[in-house]
C-alpha cells in the first residue's frame, strides 16, 4: 500500500495507482466499463491537491454538472473543503465562465446565453417571418434545424454538405441556409450565444497566444471524464489550453461512445496521441463493478464490433445470476411484467439500487403508468414524466372535469383548448360552473354566448357522455376523440407526432383500470417527491445513465431499430449492460431481438431466456390482409375487425401476435400488434373489441 501525502492509494490496483501518480504531461487512460476510470480521476484529483496544486487551478470536465459535483464531493472526503474550489462542470459551463473572464479583460460585454428552448423559439419566429412555418409546408422544424446547425458547429462540417448528405431537396437548401444566416444575425444583434457558440467562441479566442497562456495559467491541470463523448471543438479547446503545459488527463472507453449524433467524435480517443504528442496511454484491465456473468454477455456483444479496441472485461466481483432475456408479447405486457417484478424486488432490494434503462424516452411511458398503478415509487432522469407532459395533462384534464366537476384547474385547462377561448373567458365560464352542475351550466353558457356556443355545447355533451361511460377505455377514447379536434391547433409545430404517440399509449394504459376514477386517482399519486436518496427506482435513458451503476438493472424496450447495423447501437447496448452490478434483466417488446443482440453467437450461453412473458404463438409468415392465418389456440375469427382496422395503414403484414382467448390481459378487450414487412417492424397498435365468444 502506498500513501502519498493525504491520498490513500491502498484501495487501488497497480495500474490505477500508476495512473494516479503519473508525472506531468498528457495522459490517456483507456479502459472498459467499470474498470475504475472515474475513481482513478477522483484519486488523481486528490493526489494533485495533496501535492500542493492550488485547487482553483484544477479543472474537472465531466458530462454533467452533477457528475462533477459528485466527484468533488468524493475527493473532498480526504482533502476537505479545498476540493470545492476545484473548477468542475460541463464543457459548456466551463466555456461560459472563461469567456466571461476573457471578455471582462478586453472590456467587452459579458456573454448572455440563449438556452435551447429559447433558441428554438427564435428559429420559430424566423420561420414565421419568412413564411416557412405551417404543417402543410413540411419545412424542417425548429428542432431539426437546431440539430443541423449544432452538428455543423460541433463537427466543422459545412451546412450545405450536411444537408446534401441528409438528402434535403435542393429547393429547400437555400431556404435553410438563409434561415441559418438570419439566426446568426439575430443572435449577434441581441448579443446572445447559444450553447454551441460558447464552445466555438472560446475555441476562437484561444487562437490568440496571449489568451492561451492566460488560460493555461488558470488551468494548470485539466482532467476530463468520458472523453469518448467529446466532440471536435471540445478536444480542440483542451488541446489549445494544454498546449502550453501539456497537463491533461483524459479517461474514456471507445466502446462507450454513444453521442455521435451530437457530434461526438471517437477520433478524439483514437487520435489522442497525435493531438497530444508525447502522451502516455495507460490501460486498466480489471472490472470492479459487475459479476463475470454480466461481463461475459458484454464481452460477447463487443466481439462483433469492428470499430472498437478489443477488450476483455474480467470481473473482480463475486459471481452472480446469469442475465435474463425475456421477449414479451407487447409493450404493455413488458411494462406489466417489469412493474410486477419491481414490486416483488422491492421486498428484498432497496429501490435506490435498481434502475430501468431504455433506448428511447418513450419506452418508459407505459411502465410509468404501471408503476403508479402498483404504487412503486420511481424517479425519472432527464425527461418529463409522462404525466407532467402538457398534452397528457390536457387529455387527463378532460376526464377530470367529468369526474371531478369542481376541479377548476382542469376546467381552465380544457376550456382553453377551444381556439379563441382565453384566460378571461375561461375564468368567467368557471365561475358559472362553480354555481351549478357543470355540464348544465356549460350548456346554458353555450346558449347565452353565441361566440363559442357549438364548441361549449359539444363539450357539455362529452362531459355528460363521460359521466355515463362505465368502460375506462371507451371513456378515454371519447375524450381522445374530442381532444384530437383541438390538438393540432395547439401543438402543430411542437412535435405533434410524438405527442400523439404518447396519447395513444394512454389508451393502452386505460386498459389496466376498472374505472376512470380509479385511473385518475392512481395517476394523481404521482406527487414527484422522490429524490435521488429516496426509496425509488431510477428510470433513465441509457444515454443519461452513463458512468452510473446499480445493483439491479432492467434493460427494456430492446427492439429493432431502423439503423440496426450501426455500431453506435451496439455501443448503446454495451453501455446499458455494463451499468449492472449483480442482476441484469433484458426485455424485448415483440418478436425480434435488437440486431446486435441477435448477432451474439451462442446467445443462450450468456442469458437465461424467459419466454413466459411471450404469451402467444407467433405467426411466422402471415399471408396478406384479408386471408390471415390466426395462431393456433386463439380461435378462428375474433381478429377480423383488427385486420380491417389496421389493414389500411399497414399493407404488408409480416407477423401478428395475438392474445389467446381466456388468458390475461384482456377480459373483454384485446390488443393486437401488427408488424409490417421490412427491417423496422415498428408495431402498430390497434385497440379493438373482442366479439362475444
Ligand atoms: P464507466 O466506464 O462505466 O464510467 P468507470 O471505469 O468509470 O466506469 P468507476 O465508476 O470508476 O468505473 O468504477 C466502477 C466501480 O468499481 C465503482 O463502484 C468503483 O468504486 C469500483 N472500483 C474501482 N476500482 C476499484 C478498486 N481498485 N477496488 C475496489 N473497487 C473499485
Ligand atoms: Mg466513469
Amino acid at each position: 500500500a502506498r500513501t502519498t501525502g493525504l491520498t490513500d492509494l491502498a484501495e487501488l490496483n497497480r495500474s490505477q495507482q500508476e495512473a494516479v501518480t503519473v508525472g506531468l504531461g498528457p495522459v490517456l487512460v483507456l479502459a472498459g466499463a467499470g474498470s475504475g476510470k472515474t475513481l482513478t480521476l477522483v484519486k488523481r484529483l486528490e493526489y494533485l491537491l495533496a501535492s500542493q496544486v492550488a485547487p482553483s487551478k484544477v479543472v474537472l470536465l465531466t458530462f454533467t454538472k452533477k457528475a462533477a459535483e459528485e466527484m468533488k464531493r468524493r475527493a473532498g472526503k480526504l482533502v476537505g473543503a479545498a476540493a470545492h474550489r476545484v473548477r468542475g462542470g460541463t464543457f459548456h459551463s466551463f466555456c461560459l465562465k472563461e469567456l466571461r473572464q476573457i471578455r471582462a479583460r478586453d472590456g467587452a460585454p459579458s456573454p448572455v446565453v440563449l438556452d435551447e428552448s429559447d433558441a428554438r423559439d427564435l428559429l420559430r419566429s424566423i420561420l414565421a417571418d419568412n413564411g416557412l412555418l405551417g404543417k402543410a409546408l413540411k419545412f424542417p422544424k425548429p428542432r431539426q434545424l437546431q440539430k443541423w446547425f449544432s452538428t455543423c458547429v460541433n463537427t466543422g462540417v459545412r451546412l450545405q454538405t450536411l444537408l446534401l448528405d441528409f438528402g434535403l431537396h435542393v429547393d429547400r437548401l437555400d431556404s435553410v441556409l438563409k434561415v441559418q444566416q438570419e439566426y446568426e444575425e439575430r443572435k449577434q444583434g441581441m448579443q446572445l450565444l447559444d450553447f454551441d457558440d460558447l464552445l466555438w467562441h472560446l475555441d476562437q479566442a484561444l487562437e490568440d497566444e496571449e489568451t492561451r497562456e492566460l488560460l493555461a495559467r488558470r488551468c494548470e491541470h485539466v482532467l476530463v471524464d468520458e472523453y469518448q463523448d467529446t466532440n471536435h471543438l471540445q478536444a480542440s479547446i483542451v488541446q489549445k489550453i494544454t498546449s502550453v503545459h501539456g497537463n491533461v488527463m483524459a479517461v474514456g472507453d471507445d466502446a462507450q461512445s454513444i453521442y455521435a449524433f451530437r457530434g461526438a467524435d471517437i477520433k478524439n480517443i483514437t487520435h489522442f496521441e497525435e493531438m497530444f504528442p508525447g502522451c502516455r496511454v495507460l490501460h486498466l484491465e480489471d472490472n470492479y463493478r459487475s459479476s463475470q456473468e454480466i461481463l461475459d454477455l458484454s464481452n460477447a456483444l463487443l466481439q462483433n464490433s469492428t470499430e472498437c479496441h478489443r477488450k476483455h472485461l474480467v470481473s473482480h466481483c463475486t459471481s452472480g445470476p446469469v442475465p435474463t432475456l425475456a421477449r414479451c408479447y407487447s409493450p404493455i405486457t413488458e411494462a406489466r411484467k417489469v412493474a410486477e417484478h419491481l414490486r416483488e424486488l422491492r421486498k428484498t432490494v432497496p429501490l435506490q439500487e435498481v434502475a430501468v434503462l431504455y433506448r428511447a424516452n418513450k419506452s418508459s411511458l407505459l411502465l410509468e403508468a404501471e408503476l403508479l398503478r402498483l404504487q412503486v415509487p420511481f424517479l425519472k432522469v432527464g425527461a418529463l414524466k409522462l404525466l407532467k407532459r402538457s398534452h397528457v395533462k390536457d387529455l387527463l384534464g378532460i376526464l377530470t372535469i367529468a369526474f371531478h366537476p369542481t376541479h377548476t384547474v382542469a376546467w381552465m385547462r380544457v376550456l382553453q383548448l377551444i381556439p379563441g377561448v382565453g384566460n378571461a373567458t375561461a375564468t368567467q365560464i368557471c365561475q358559472d360552473l362553480a354555481a351549478s352542475c357543470a355540464a348544465d351550466a356549460l350548456q346554458l353558457w353555450g346558449s347565452l354566448r353565441r361566440a363559442f356556443a357549438p364548441e361549449l355545447q359539444e363539450l357539455a355533451e362529452l362531459v355528460a357522455r363521460l359521466q355515463e361511460e362505465t368502460s375506462t377505455v371507451k371513456a378515454v377514447e371519447a375524450a381522445y376523440g374530442w381532444y384530437m379536434r383541438y390538438f393540432l391547433h395547439k401543438y402543430q409545430d411542437e412535435n405533434a407526432e410524438e405527442r400523439e404517440e404518447d396519447l395513444s399509449l394512454l389508451l393502452s394504459v386505460a386498459e389496466s383500470y376498472e374505472s376512470v376514477t380509479e385511473m385518475l386517482s392512481s395517476l394523481a399519486l404521482d406527487d414527484d417527491v422522490a429524490d435521488t436518496d429516496s426509496d425509488a427506482v431510477t428510470l433513465s435513458t441509457i444515454h443519461s445513465a452513463k458512468g452510473r451503476e446499480w445493483r439491479v438493472v432492467f434493460l427494456i424496450g430492446c427492439q429493432q431499430t431502423f439503423n440496426e447495423e450501426d455500431e453506435e447501437e451496439l455501443r448503446v447496448l454495451y453501455v446499458g449492460l455494463t451499468r449492472a452490478r449483480r442482476e441484469l434483466n433484458i426485455t424485448c417488446p415483440g418478436l425480434y431481438l435488437p440486431y446486435w443482440l441477435a448477432m451474439v453467437p451462442g446467445l443462450q450461453r450468456y442469458v437465461t431466456v424467459n419466454d413466459a412473458c411471450h404469451m402467444s404463438t407467433p405467426v411466422t409468415r402471415a399471408t396478406p390482409v384479408g386471408s390471415l392465418q390466426v395462431p393456433p389456440g386463439t380461435g378462428p375469427s375474433p381478429w377480423a375487425p383488427v385486420w380491417r382496422s389496421v389493414g389500411g395503414s399497414s399493407p404488408q403484414l409480416l407477423s401478428v401476435l395475438a392474445t389467446p382467448r381466456g388468458q390475461s390481459p384482456p377480459p373483454a378487450r384485446g390488443l393486437a400488434e401488427v408488424h409490417s414487412a421490412g427491417r423496422a417492424p415498428t408495431p402498430q397498435r390497434a385497440v379493438y373489441r373482442m366479439p362475444a365468444p
